[in-house]
């Protein structure tokens, strides 16, 4: 058994459907940098997906994907406002400030990863003077970084608090799929429907090789987008290698079948995982990720027999995540070890 399984969902590989896809794009002679039949494919087909007319772009990774939307947004005398575990404030080292020219993050609180709406009034009305940095955008992660989900109200509410103080909304969407699949709803009801201006729509950690789309739903924020991915080095010339897998996943609605199988094996794991009683989750378990507090020795016992997870993700608690590569059979497997580890403890 693997036991790398649960460190991250970006330890898995490449999904069959992916992977297909990028073999049928793999022959001849293809225009570079975007201007080729695959990208197109692929913007129509989000096009389709959000039922809307929106912009689309394609870049390497996550990080580039927020910081170059959310640098689009803002001027370098701006502030962006987002939770105090969000993605762009913890592991984008400084990203969004550097591709903004130093836009201020702002940082607010709230349960379980979700901004608090009061934490978020207060931060962009304590101050509307000439010195303090002028809010412009609100961001929020969705899934969020400890594995829960905005349902559509509470999106909407957001997007509702955005409006009313002219705050662009931004939404990191690098667990976008995991979010849809776990509300059942349709894309356009968690985007541009409830207010958000910009998706970073998240396709490595749900089965692609690489590669993130960024929509503008507000098609007016995506001027000269294209020359912020060029310079950026974002610019992928062989374009369709990172398009043709939306194209394949998306016409098979593989998409939301990774995203629920991953989704349903963090139920299993979060179930297996509870058969120990020293074991408590920290939060609820809604899309992929399982948060848990667990005696330091467990730590250490399941750390020497090899098993790989994180421990200073979000909250600090033990994260395992699941994938679309997760089997059922190891997660029954894991559990069976990991109550023979605590019990010799
Ligand atoms: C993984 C992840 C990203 C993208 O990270 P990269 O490593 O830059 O691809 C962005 N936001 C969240 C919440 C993530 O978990």
């Amino acid at each position: 058994m693997d036991k790398n399984m649960f460190a991250s969902d970006n330890y898995s590989g490449i999904c069959p459907e992916a992977w297909q896809a990028m073999g049928e794009a793999n022959a001849g002679y293809v225009n570079s940098y975007g201007d080729d039949h695959w990208t197109g494919k692929a913007c129509d087909a989000l096009r389709e997906f959000f039922e809307t007319d929106c912009q689309v772009f394609f870049v390497f990774n996550g990080t580039a994907a927020n910081s170059l939307a959310l640098a689009a947004l803002c001027r370098s005398y701006h502030s962006i406002v987002c939770h105090e575990t969000a993605h762009v404030e913890t592991d984008e080292c400084g990203a969004s400030e550097f591709f903004s020219n130093g836009t201020k993050i702002l940082l607010v609180g709230g349960e379980h990863g979700k901004v608090d709406l009061d934490a978020v009034t207060h931060t962009i009305e304590r101050r509307s003077d000439i010195h303090y940095p002028k809010p412009k955008v609100l961001s929020i992660t969705q899934a969020t970084e400890l594995g829960t989900v905005y349902s559509v109200a509470e999106v909407q509410a957001v997007g509702e608090l955005a409006r009313q103080h002219q705050l662009k909304l931004h939404m990191d969407g690098a667990r976008f799929a995991n979010a849809l699949a776990a509300l059942e709803v349709s894309g356009k009801e968690l985007t541009w429907q409830a207010g958000v201006d910009v998706l970073t729509f998240g396709g490595t950690k749900n089965g692609m090789a690489v590669g993130e789309a960024v929509v503008f739903f507000d098609q007016a924020l995506a001027e000269e987008f294209d020359y912020r991915c060029k310079q950026a080095g974002q610019l992928a010339s062989k374009m369709r290698y990172l398009t043709a897998p939306w194209v394949g996943m998306l016409q098979q609605d593989v998409l939301l079948r990774n995203a629920a199988h991953a989704n349903r094996c963090a139920q299993l794991l979060a179930a297996q995982l509870q058969t120990v009683p020293a074991v408590k989750l920290v939060h609820p378990v809604q899309a992929n990720g399982v948060f848990v507090k667990m005696p330091e020795a467990l730590i250490a016992a399941l750390h020497a027999a090899d098993w790989h997870f994180y421990t200073f993700i979000g909250s600090g608690h033990a994260r395992f995540m699941c994938s679309w590569q997760s089997r059922e059979e190891d997660i029954l497997s894991f559990g069976r070890e990991l109550r023979a580890i605590a019990a010799a403890i």
